[in-house]
This record gives C-alpha cells, structure tokens and sequence, in this order.
C-alpha cells in the first residue's frame, strides 16, 4: 500500500493536513525531523502511518500516562498494535508485553522518558527491529521551552546508543531558540524542521486589565456568546468552583474541573462538555489536554497565562472547526507578581530566570497596544502580517496620544548612566530621587539623572516603560536588567519621538490607609499644617494642594518626622519637594513633637 492507501483504509480520510505528508515523507527517508504544529493539527499521523508502512517497530516518547493510554486505545480501535509500558502495569501485564514485543507484531510502544533511558532498557531495545523513535511534547527537553524536564533531557543519550535510528520530535509550541535547543539536546542530524503558520485568522484575540474581580466583563463576554461552547480558564481550583457556581445563579449552563476531583466527576464533566450537554466548563489549566471537540466557540482567561507558549496553547483550542472564535484575557500586574512568587519555587536557577522572562514577556503581550496576532507571530519566529481586525488593538479607536519624549529620553539615560545593569524599579528610584539603601550602595544619588523624574509616579513611570518595551526600545538583559535596544539608542540621541495613550498617564487613585477627606480627624496638628501650607501657597501664588495634598499633610501630622531623611519617607515628598519646603515643614513638626 503507498501512504495514500493508508490514509484511507487505516485512518479512514481522504487527504493529509498540512504538513504531514513533508513529515511522512522524511520518515520514510530515514531523516530526523522536528514539526512544530499546533495542537489538534494532527501530529500522532505524522508517525503513525509511516512506522505502518515499514517492517519493524516504532518508540513513542510522551509525558503523561494517561495520553499514552489514550493514542494505544485509539489505535487498537484502528486495528494497529500499540503497547505502553508504564509503572502502574501489574508484572504480569508487563510480561505479556515484553513477549509481544519479541514476536514482531506491535508496531508502536509508548514509553515515558525515564523508563527509556534505563540501561537494561536500552539493552531490550537493541534487541527489537527498531524504525524511529518519536519524541512527543519535544519542547520539555528545552530549558528554553516553557515546560522544562530533566527526565526528557536526558534523551540526548539516544543517538549515543542507536546512531542510524531516526529520531522525530513534535511539539505545539517552540520559538526559533527552542527548536534549535530541541535538535541540539536530541543531537539531530541534519533534521527536516517543520513549522506550522502561528496565524490562525478564525481567532478574535482581546485582552482588557481586570475590573475587580471581573465577573461582570464576563458576563458582558458571556451575554454577546448565549448556548455557545467554551473554556473559562481560572488560576486556582477555588476559582474555578466559585465562578462556576456564579455563572450557575446566573443561568449559565456551567461546570468547574480541576486536577482536585474525583476522577469520575472529572470524567462526567470532560464528556457531558465534549457532547454538548454543557457550554462552558470552568477550569484550571489541567483542562484541555488532548481535548478533542472542534466546535469550542470561546476560550476566556481570568488571569495572566505563566507563559505565551501555555496562552497560545490554551486559546488554539478554539475553532477548531475553522469557524470565527473569539478569546478573552482579564489581567492584571498583581498577576505577574502572584505567579512570580510562585516561580521562586523552582529550583533550577537558570530556568527559574527564563520562566520569568517568558511571565514579564506574557504581561507585555497583554499590556501591548500592537496588533496581537502579529505579536504572537513575532514570539515563535513567524512573519505575521498586522491583522486589521481579528484583535481589539487593531479594531480600537485612535485614541488621545501625548508626547513622553522627555520621560522617555530621562529613563533611558539612567540605564546608559548605570551601566545597563538595574532592574527597571532601581531606575525609578533614580529618576524619582529615592534615598534607598541601593542608591546609597551605588553612589546613584550622584548621577545627573538622580531626581529628574518626581513629577510622575511610580505608577506611571511603569507605564511609561510598558510603552518603551512595547515599542522594542528597551528589552531585559540577565538577572532582569532593563537594557536599550537599537530604537532606545535613537530616542535618546533625539532622532525619534514618543508617545502614549493619554490615558495612561492619569494619576491612579492610591487605596488611602490613612481616613479619607470627610472623616478624618481635624486635630491642630493638621490645621497648623495646613496654615502653613496655605501661607507659603498664597505667598507663591500657587493652590495648595500643589504644595502639598491633604494626604501628605495627614501623614505629617500623624509622623511628625525629625530629620530630612524621614521627611522623604512621607508619601508625597520628594527631594525636589523638599529642597522647596522641606526646612520650614520639618521646623514646624519639630515644634509641634515638642508641644504634645
Ligand atoms: P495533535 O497531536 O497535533 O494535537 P492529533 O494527532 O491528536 O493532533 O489529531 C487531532 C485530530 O485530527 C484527531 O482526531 C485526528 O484523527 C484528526 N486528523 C489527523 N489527521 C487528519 C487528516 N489528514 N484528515 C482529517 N483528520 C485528521
Ligand atoms: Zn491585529
């Protein structure tokens, strides 16, 4: 039979996908391979049907059991010979296997990782007519990739022992430096790389900052999609049941699924979902995996995805089908803080470093103002034109712009004035006149740049370096190290203009600690503050509040600090604030400590 042949009569269709027949071809050829095609385009084909085509047998690396229960069962419905082995095999079950495997007859075993490279493993293989191996999820053997594992690393031992046996890699996701890493690990020789179009134009991508708790952004979502499939995808399993019991009150057709189930729930929820008898299941990101259903209208993220790898992932399993599907991401900064947190638990430091590039680069994809799909092309290496309209930055209206050339150009010369070796939160200290240990530490205080930038927040300045990240004038360098690139160089030597959404540059209400306006206390020590200040505003012809807010004078009044240094540890009082007003403030706490 040729490989059309058993196109039809193994796996019952008519023509391949793109890709597979190059991926076939190069199997048959005895060449290494590495395809990168997204989820659901039809990868186990790829190596299912040429290890049919030939005598012997076929080795399937892949992570989790319970796939690899999945693809045999499927593929002994076909008829094809198909044996796993795996640690919770009984010895019997196991003997059965290994004498299967003698015989000839199984064309494809599934194995795990670390059970492959155990030396009397090894040994046993030698002994079988072997086709290829095929190394399933192959991004894991990259420290570079997304889901790093050293079991899958260690692979690289098997062109050592079985130098003329092909090896064929697949992966969903794999940027330019991954796939290099993946043929490098596994030592490929000369491999055919296969990449998938990262556009998939059925897909309306969006992202808004979270409002709350963002329940009602998804029920605005929601409202514009009725009887429609998809995944709400939640951070945690509490989430995933609260909002599931929400959108129920709510008369939404809704279940939760989380790794922390019970196996049948999990399996009654998986099904009635696949067959339509619910529309959305609510789940934590052990959902999905594998999923096969076609018709998933909408895929809706209520908190920043840990990389861009997982969010393309997750949002691909909609529309399937081809047929327009949208996607929603409700974030927020606290996110990237949350899951940054969590990353400190990983103990390899080298990717603990990368998964944190890869979270900051998830929140800049998020916060961008450019054409997302674009954007998505760029991370994974692929030309993708601007869109138009199947993402909300480009369907946004224009919107107010407002020149940041000054900002701009004042932060960049603190990283060229440092040397290009803080994290961006040090360089705001500089700019924002900080008395912080470090800027001590550094001598920073020194620099020209050392206080230029009071009249901004912190606040805004991280949003002034969102837009400067976003237009690639900066990028990050090791231990997070904000560095210029080309663009940044430009901007500073005045060649190039910036500028940003005016919105962004509005001051956000800071949560008070201290009572707000109408209930605080109107102790003297407040008014004899505020005396002063409208003395000295008067005197300036200035209002008062630019002097100083209520809130500061609040804080003064309840601190009363006794020197510079604690004067500058007040909200609202800079070092320009104080070379201004400082003195006669401080003379006045002075005397008002020494009369209570
Ligand atoms: P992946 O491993 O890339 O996520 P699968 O191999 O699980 O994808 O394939 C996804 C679905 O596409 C399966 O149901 C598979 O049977 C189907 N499929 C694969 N190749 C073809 C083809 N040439 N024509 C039609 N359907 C196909
Ligand atoms: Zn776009």
């Amino acid at each position: 039979m040729d490989k059309y042949q058993v196109l039809k009569e193994y796996f019952g269709y008519d023509k391949f996908r793109p890709f597979q027949e190059e991926s076939i071809d190069a199997l048959l050829e005895g060449r290494d391979l590495l395809t990168i095609l997204p989820t659901g385009a039809g990868k186990s084909l790829c190596y299912q049907l040429p290890t049919l085509m030939s005598e012997g047998l076929s080795v399937v690396v892949s992570p989790l059991i319970a796939l690899m229960q999945d693809q045999v069962r499927n593929l002994q419905l076909l008829g094809i010979e198909a044996v796993t082995i795996h640690s919770d095999l009984s010895d019997a079950n196991r003997t059965d296997i290994f004498s299967r495997l003698k015989s000839g007859r199984v064309k494809l075993l599934y194995v795990a990782p670390e059970r492959l490279i155990l030396p009397q493993f090894i040994t046993f293989l030698k002994s079988l007519p072997l086709n290829f191996f095929v190394i399933d999820e192959a991004h894991c053997v990259s420290e570079w990739g997304h889901e790093f594992r050293s079991d899958y690393q260690q692979l690289s031992i098997l062109k050592e022992h079985f130098p003329d046996i092909p090896i064929a890699a697949f992966t969903a996701t794999a940027t330019r430096e991954v796939a290099v890493d993946i043929a490098k690990s596994l030592r490929l020789k000369n491999p055919l790389i296969l990449r998938g179009n990262v556009f998939r134009e059925n897909l309306h991508i969006s992202c808004q900052p979270r409002q709350r708790n963002g329940r009602s952004q998804i029920l605005d979502f929601l409202k514009k999609h009725p009887d429609e499939s998809g995944i709400i995808y939640t951070f945690t399993r509490k989430e995933s049941e609260d909002l599931a019991r929400f959108l129920q009150t709510q008369n939404i057709s809704a279940k939760a699924y989380h790794a922390g189930l019970e196996k049948e729930e999990k399996q009654r929820v998986y099904e009635d979902f696949v067959h339509d008898c619910i529309d959305i299941v609510v789940a934590t990101i052990a959902f999905g995996m594998g999923i096969d259903k076609s018709n998933i209208r909408f895929v809706l993220h209520t908190s920043l995805p840990k990389t861009i790898e997982s969010y393309y992932q997750e949002i691909g399993r909609a529309g399937r089908d081809g047929l327009p599907s949208r996607t929603l991401l409700l974030y927020n900064k606290s996110d990237e803080i949350q899951k940054k947190e969590l990353i400190q638990n990983t103990p390899n430091e080298h990717y603990r470093q990368i998964l944190e590039q890869k979270l900051s680069k998830m929140y800049r994809y998020a916060n961008s103002s450019r054409c997302r799909h674009k954007m998505m092309g760029q991370y994974f290496g692929d030309e993708v034109e601007v869109c138009g309209d199947k993402c909300d930055n480009c369907q946004k209206e224009p919107v107010c712009m407002e020149d940041i050339t000054t900002e701009a150009r004042m932060f960049l010369s603190a990283i060229y004035r440092t040397g290009s070796r803080f994290g961006q939160n040090h360089l705001i200290d500089i700019l924002r006149g900080s008395q912080s240990a470090k800027i001590a530490q550094f001598g920073h205080e020194k620099l020209s740049v050392y206080g230029i930038g009071t009249h901004r927040s912190k606040e805004v300045w991280r949003r002034i370096i969102d837009r400067l990240f976003d237009l690639e004038a900066i990028t990050t360098g090791v231990h997070r190290a904000v560095v210029m690139k080309e663009r940044g160089v430009d901007i500073l030597k005045g060649k190039e203009s910036v500028k940003i959404d005016a919105a962004q540059l509005i001051e956000p209400k800071r949560i008070s600690k201290l009572k707000t306006e109408d209930d605080r206390p109107k102790d003297e020590k407040f008014e004899a503050l505020r005396e002063l200040r409208s003395k000295l505003a008067k005197e300036a012809s200035l209002p008062a509040y630019i002097i100083f807010s209520d809130k500061t004078l609040l804080e003064l009044a309840s601190y009363l600090p006794q020197n510079k240094a604690e004067m500058l540890s007040i909200n609202g009082i800079g070092e320009v604030k104080y070379e201004r007003y400082g003195e006669v403030f401080l003379e006045l706490c002075k005397k008002l400590r020494e009369e209570s």
